[in-house]
């Protein structure tokens, strides 16, 4: 067995589908049409107990014909929509089971052909639904308090990341479901942050340029430039398009008994907090802060500031970004006056738990820390610098659209060695 065909099995056994699912033609297809509601019922009989179901109306802005669909770009054509007809209707369905279609004639006269495993990957039902988001859409994140930390910190060597696509997707999987990974054996060579951000797409670029060096500097204008202790925070509050992914490379590390990393899942945070302290909960999550950062970077000026809360919902109730940095809150605080004390209370509360659940350890020259900025605080304890014992960490960040977005090239990449096999197999 290649080394590709040992990937692509080892990725059908993490995404659980088997060879036969993946092209696997459907057989005794019944195709019904709701007529009240203008719902496609298809069935496969008996594999399936329950229907796949397709809203007439999707099925229309989803028509693949070369009219309506940009087969190179993969995109649905827009001057269609410019007199988009919703209540054009069904008026024929057709299974055609050896060529594996549904035909539709509407009663416009239009045409529309779908494969039936291009219909059955968009069925509306939950189940195909969950499982495309799982699959495609982001991985579930899973919150750790700090007893966890020893079980869920992954650590991979550096080396296999660059070489390996399936350990460079075992390495962002981890940060993108536990919010922290360390990769270990990397060269002591200030190029390694754009590596790594290279071998996944592209660095984000900040006010601090596209790497920053953390070391101890007379006269810093940033705080995280000092020895002191930096307590726990997330970088870059007071950007609204906050930089998510954060590589800090270990250089040199200061033998003194300080330097070590704190580190707490502020999402874990977030899930106590909901519970026995909804009240703060709901603040956290309505209360708008002003984020800021003004100063000068390598001859360039600049003043950053966004409103935000602390804890950042979507939609779904699910957090989206933490914020919290204690000196990159602005003084100016734009909400309610009665409104403030609250917060302070509620802000308090939050710190002191996240302080209570934050785990230390020292990185070592050569470690990547690799961790969601979104997510996660970090800080780390003080430590005395002297000419013979400086700690010398660089950072940057990458985002995660790019980090996703690598995540499904690698998969779709593996799925299609695995579509070849598969037929290499059956030749
Ligand atoms: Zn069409």
């Amino acid at each position: 067995m290649s080394t590709i065909t040992r990937r692509c099995w080892r990725h059908l056994l993490k995404t659980g589908r088997t060879l036969q699912q993946q092209g696997a033609l459907l057989r005794h297809i019944s195709a019904t049409l709701r007529a009240e509601d203008q719902m496609l019922l298809i069935k496969e009989q008996p594999q399936q107990p329950n229907s796949m179901i397709f809203p007439g109306i999707w099925l229309r802005d989803n028509c693949q014909c070369a009219q309506c669909f940009h087969r190179d770009s993969l995109s649905r054509k827009p001057l269609r929509w410019n007199n988009f007809d919703t209540k054009v209707k069904v008026r024929q369905v057709t299974v055609d089971e050896p060529r594996q279609l549904v035909n539709i004639i509407w009663s416009d006269e239009h045409c529309s052909s779908f494969a039936l495993n291009w219909l059955k990957d968009r069925d509306f039902s939950p189940k195909t639904r969950e499982d495309y988001l799982s699959e495609w859409y982001r991985p579930a994140s899973k919150h750790w308090g700090k007893d966890d930390f020893v079980k869920i910190l992954k650590k991979f060597d550096y080396w296999d990341v660059m070489r390996s696509d399936d350990v460079l997707m075992e390495w962002l999987e981890t940060v993108a479901v536990h919010g922290i990974a360390m990769l270990k054996n990397s060269p002591l060579d200030i190029g390694v942050v754009k590596s790594l951000a290279n071998r996944i797409g592209f660095i984000r670029k900040t006010t601090y340029g596209e790497e920053f060096s953390v070391r101890s500097r007379p006269g810093a204008k940033n705080y995280s430039y000092l020895s002191e202790p930096l307590p726990l925070h997330t970088d870059l509050p007071y950007y609204e398009y906050k930089p998510s992914v954060t590589l800090l490379h270990t250089l040199e590390q200061s033998r003194s008994k300080g330097g070590w990393n704190q580190l707490v899942d502020a999402f874990n945070i977030a899930d106590q907090l909901r519970v026995n302290h909804p009240q703060h909960f709901e603040t956290l999550a309505q209360t708008l802060v002003n984020w800021c950062d003004i100063g000068m970077d390598a001859d360039k000026s600049f003043h950053n500031t966004w409103r935000a809360p602390v804890i950042n919902l979507d939609a779904d109730g699910k957090y989206t970004r933490i914020n919290h940095s204690v000196p990159q809150r602005d003084s100016h605080f734009s909400i309610d006056v009665d409104k403030v004390v609250p917060w302070y209370e509620a802000n308090a509360t939050f710190v002191r738990m996240a302080h209570e659940q934050s785990v230390t350890f020292k990185t070592e020259p050569g470690d990547v820390l690799s961790f969601n900025n979104l997510r996660m605080l970090h800080g780390r304890t003080g430590y005395d610098d002297t000419e013979r014992n400086v700690r010398h960490i660089v950072g940057g960040f990458v985002d995660w659209d790019i980090v996703y977005s690598k995540m499904r090239v690698l998969k779709r990449a593996a799925m299609s060695c695995e579509t070849a096999e598969d037929m290499v197999m059956r030749a």
